[in-house]
């Protein structure tokens, strides 16, 4: 790892034990990355960066985590080690609880970060199903700790009243699914990092998710608005698909374009 030219890497993080409805996203990173390699895909992305020629982009394996207990312990100094190598970082979950232990690592590194959150969920419960690290959780774990400047988010079509307060109360931004219009994203001005729930986008496009909400983006959206940042995106994560939940493949296809997007982008900010 030290002597490696690359800037930005994959990292898998199989863990699902924080889901709130049924497990399967710890089958995620495997799916996805047999789907790259599949030899059905290119490289290439769509900006024309091709990450198989790149020498800044690399394959940084699975995190393991030994002890449940302790993911976010595990999960934060993993990501914080190669954030300290100035790796940026591509993250395939697993359930979304992962963003939190990597959003603590990121504070450490970035400490004004935006956060640009797609999701049919707002994910900012207290506590879930007696969880405060459930999937359903990370982002008032996030908000109560300040890891971030800003937190923006779009795709939410899942209203319930607790949930709009803890949004007023740490000042979410949020755009409702109901009230987006195409191709709105909000300016920010200074590094952006990504958390991508595959359940933001419409079931139609992404049927292997666990938590099926009708309404969603379609894929063209998602990398239009990927496609469409101004400011460097310094992070990501892609999380919540469920191999177990998919049809032929065509989710594990959507995460490996996306993929491929992403971190065309990463590469093209830097
Ligand atoms: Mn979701
Ligand atoms: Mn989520």
């Amino acid at each position: 790892m030290t002597n490696t030219p690359a800037k930005a890497g994959l990292l898998g993080i199989p863990y699902d034990e924080n889901s709130s409805f049924c497990r399967g996203p710890a089958k995620a990173p495997a799916s996805i990355r047999s789907t790259l390699q599949g030899g059905s895909l290119n490289s290439g992305c769509e900006n024309g960066v091709n990450l198989k020629d790149s020498p800044q982009w690399l394959d940084l394996g699975d995190l393991a985590i030994t002890g449940a207990n302790d993911f976010v312990r595990e999960i934060e100094s993993g990501c914080d080690k190669l954030l300290g190598q100035g790796m940026r970082l591509l993250t395939l979950g697993g359930d979304h609880s992962i963003s939190y232990p990597i959003m603590r690592a990121y504070a450490r590194h970035y400490p004004k970060l935006n956060i640009l959150h797609l999701d049919a969920h707002y994910d900012l419960y207290d506590s879930f199903k007696g969880n405060r690290l459930s999937n359903a959780c990370p982002f008032a774990r996030i908000m109560e700790k300040n890891l971030c400047s800003r937190l923006v988010q779009l795709g939410i079509r899942t209203l319930n009243q607790h949930q709009v307060e803890q949004a007023q109360r740490f000042k979410v931004e949020m755009v409702e699914m109901r009230h987006w219009q195409t191709g709105h994203l909000p300016e920010f001005d200074g590094p952006v990092y990504l958390s991508l729930d595959i359940d933001a986008l419409d079931p139609a496009f992404a049927p292997g998710v666990s938590h099926r909400e009708p309404g969603g983006f379609s894929t063209r959206e998602v990398i239009n608005l990927i496609h469409n940042l101004k400011v460097p995106l310094v992070g990501a994560d892609l999380v919540e698909f469920n191999p177990d939940k998919d049809i032929d493949g065509i989710t594990a296809q959507l995460c490996a374009k996306l993929v491929k997007e992403i971190a065309g982008k990463m590469l093209n900010s830097l």
